[in-house]
């Protein structure tokens, strides 16, 4: 299947079944999103969405942030992932704010990626939501699912990945297929085993064609080698029943 055709059934699969997908964090204006945004790196949003509430109701905007202190702020986001090094760049990113863009957040993606704790993800999120730029996010998520589904080919860093994504995806649906992307990652196409035993996607993802021809073959191999005497291939066809026992475990396919 050509690549182009694997994203016109990716945009038509999910357009039609997941038409409102959005972020599980919780905001309410761009300031919060950007915090909870860099509060979320390496940690669930579950556990953001604990304590952004106290912690937006003491620093409701980017000058309260501005004139508190690390210390402070790390009270209020003790129990997410890195605390001290999130709690020194939300100080940070709050003087920045105040000093440098006037309180205002930046629509511009190198200017956001000047606040402390904003990499590239986190202003691609921040232009795409906010401002409604052309831009994608790429994470863990997208990384992997993009992958696997075939939307990407030999993309191996997150900007390769980015670029690839934003070449061929309409315009109008990047913002929503990050999200995309990131719930079928979360949910259904699981880093360690994906549940392609429950997933829509498979008709024309790439991985699971990959996988059913490489066990079709396997399959055919270890029918050969039954009929056989010699030692060395008994050995080999025992390999290959072990891979094909495991691949039903784990229910790759
Ligand atoms: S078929 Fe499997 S590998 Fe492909 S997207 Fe679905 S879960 Fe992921």
């Amino acid at each position: 299947m050509l690549k182009a055709e694997r994203y016109r059934h990716f945009v038509e699969y999910f357009s039609k079944n997941q038409p409102s997908a959005e972020t599980e964090l919780h905001y309410s204006s761009p300031y919060e999103l950007l915090v909870a945004v860099i509060l979320s790196a390496q940690c669930t949003d579950k556990r953001i969405n604990q304590v952004t509430p106290a912690l937006f109701k003491r620093f409701p905007n980017a000058a309260s942030l501005a004139a508190s202190d690390a210390g402070e702020i790390f009270t209020y986001i003790r129990s997410v992932s890195y605390p001290n090094n999130k709690a020194k760049h939300l100080a940070g990113m709050g003087k920045m704010l105040m000093e440098v863009f006037g309180g205002e957040i930046p629509s511009d993606i190198n200017e956001l990626q000047r606040l402390p704790g904003v990499g590239r993800k986190t202003a691609n999120v921040i232009a795409s939501v906010v401002f409604d730029a052309p831009a994608i996010a790429v994470d863990t998520h997208v990384f992997r699912v993009s992958n696997r589904i075939g939307l990407t080919t030999r993309a191996t860093t997150p900007l390769a990945v980015e670029k690839q994504l934003v070449q061929y995806l309409p315009q109008n649906t990047l913002a929503i297929a990050h999200h995309w992307l990131i719930l079928h990652g979360r949910y259904i196409c699981v880093a360690r085993s994906p549940k392609c035993e429950i997933c829509p996607l498979t008709w024309f993802c790439k991985y699971y064609e990959q996988q059913n021809t490489e066990t079709a073959l396997l399959r055919a191999e270890a029918a050969k080698m039954r009929k056989t005497k010699d030692a060395k291939k008994k050995k080999a066809l025992n390999t290959i029943s072990k891979e094909l026992a495991k691949r039903s475990v784990d229910k790759d396919i």
